[in-house]
């Protein structure tokens, strides 16, 4: 009998749980798609939804009441280009040997610490394009994603890439850098390494069978990777053409990691969703990207991080960042005048996981409006997911991911690295200071917690 009335009452409590009304106040709104904060925000909550959001709104009798002061309610931030598995943040060499020498439990554990420290900075959706350990067919990030998903830890939601893709010998190539047949073999479209069209369609395939939400291939060199010249092609027109086919055959969006103009003027004919980096696109590259509606994700954070530190990586790769970050500037400032689209992404993992917000920063210092920045986190981001509808911004029957971040960040963009609140589905996760300055504190020297 006492265990039926429990259980009774364990039941009211969640039903009243599930219908408990939360009024979030500030003295500004952002909405995610205005041209301005407006003033008195407003944002009330039932479940993991928003009921109705904006300014001066009557606020129901029965609605708890979390008051943010003299902040800036915001749509849930996202970050369309990180690698929550990874940290790579240190000495290259020593990531390096770190990869082959922790197991790979061991790094899925930590990496439960990135997701906390993103969602924390305000960031409650990622896309995270590509998580691989060499030697390893683990899907560490699909494990991530499902493990958020079910409440196990706590994190943002994640669309995954699991291995992306990429030529023998090019910037995925897990085994490029290392002695010949190290591994046992060569790297094969197991390891999300295809070569010919025919078995980009098969890793395509290979992906999201074991749980891909979108696909991501690597067309031209890149930076942090032993093997190759960071502009050069990296898939032929005919490759491109079957990696975006199979992928948008299979409702996948198709992210390309591409430094190179010439990678990218053929990636964005081949019809791609968004060219990540794009650090050499010259000015008719950027006129086809804006036809075509392409999106630009200039992940600025990465070569600020590796410029800023460039002590830690060999020779070789110090002279690819520095021909990256000359020329990404000038590309940047050429896509915001010319309006190609652009959606916010950092490749967190470069730099230590939670400092995505510094991004927002970078895009104004080379001539974006900080409305437009805003947007290109909010609105832009949830479009180029594919998942607008659901969230993005502060809306009617959204689901409830907001923020709050003090004064206005129109005014003062920095204001995006304070973020003092965050809800995500409804449930609030951090209110006041993060929980993972508490993990960093006890964190022992070789753990590769976030750091500020
Ligand atoms: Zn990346």
């Amino acid at each position: 009998m006492k265990v039926t009335r429990c259980l009774i009452t364990a039941f009211f409590l969640a039903v009243r749980g599930a219908d408990e009304v939360i009024a979030l106040k500030a003295a500004r709104i952002f909405d995610g798609k205005s041209n301005a904060p407006v003033q008195n925000g407003v944002v009330i909550v039932q479940g993991d939804k928003i009921v109705d959001a904006g300014s001066n709104l009557p606020i129901p009798s029965s609605a708890r009441v979390i008051d943010l002061g003299d902040g800036t309610l915001c749509p849930g931030f996202m970050d369309a280009h990180t690698h929550l598995t990874s940290d790579f943040s240190g000495d290259y060499n020593q990531h390096r040997l770190k990869e082959v020498d922790l197991n790979v439990s061991e790094q899925a554990i930590i990496a439960t610490s990135h997701a906390l420290a993103t969602v924390e900075a305000g960031f409650t959706t990622v896309r995270d394009l590509g998580s691989r350990f060499v030697g390893s067919h683990e899907f560490v990030d699909v494990a991530l994603r499902n493990s958020i998903n079910k409440g196990v830890i706590i994190g943002p939601r994640m669309l995954v890439a699991t291995k992306g893709i990429g030529s023998t010998g090019g910037h995925f190539d897990p085994t490029s850098g290392f002695r010949d047949f190290l591994f046992g073999r060569e790297a094969d479209y197991t390891d999300g390494i295809a070569d010919g069209p025919d078995e980009i369609r098969k890793a395509v395939r290979f992906e999201v069978k074991n749980g891909a939400d979108v696909i991501k291939a690597a067309v031209s060199g890149g930076v942090l990777s032993l093997a190759d010249e960071v502009d050069t092609p990296q898939l032929t027109p005919a490759e491109m053409a079957a990696l975006v086919d199979e992928s948008h055959r299979l409702r996948k969006r198709v992210a390309v990691h591409c430094h190179g103009d010439d990678a990218a003027h053929e990636a964005i004919e081949a019809g791609v969703d968004s060219i990540e980096h794009g650090s050499f696109m010259k000015p008719e590259t950027l006129t086809l990207m804006k036809k075509k509606g392409t999106f630009l994700t200039p992940t600025l954070m990465a070569t600020e991080w590796i410029m800023g530190k460039l002590e830690n990586y060999p020779p070789a790769l110090q002279a690819k960042a520095k021909a990256a970050a000359a020329a990404r500037s000038d590309m940047f400032r050429n896509a915001v005048k010319m309006g190609v689209r652009i959606s916010f992404g950092t490749d967190a993992a470069v730099y230590p996981h939670g400092q995505n917000a510094k991004e927002f920063k970078l895009m104004v210092d080379l001539g974006m409006k900080p409305i437009d920045a805003l947007k290109s986190a909010t609105a832009n981001d949830a479009e180029l997911l594919g998942i607008a509808q659901k969230v993005g911004t502060l809306e009617k029957g959204k689901l409830a991911d907001v923020i709050a971040v003090p004064g206005d960040p129109a005014a003062d963009i920095t204001a995006t690295e304070r973020v003092s609140f965050v809800m995500k589905e409804g449930k609030v996760i951090r209110q006041g200071p993060p929980a993972v300055q508490k993990i960093k504190n006890t964190a022992s020297p070789n753990f590769a917690a976030p750091a500020d």
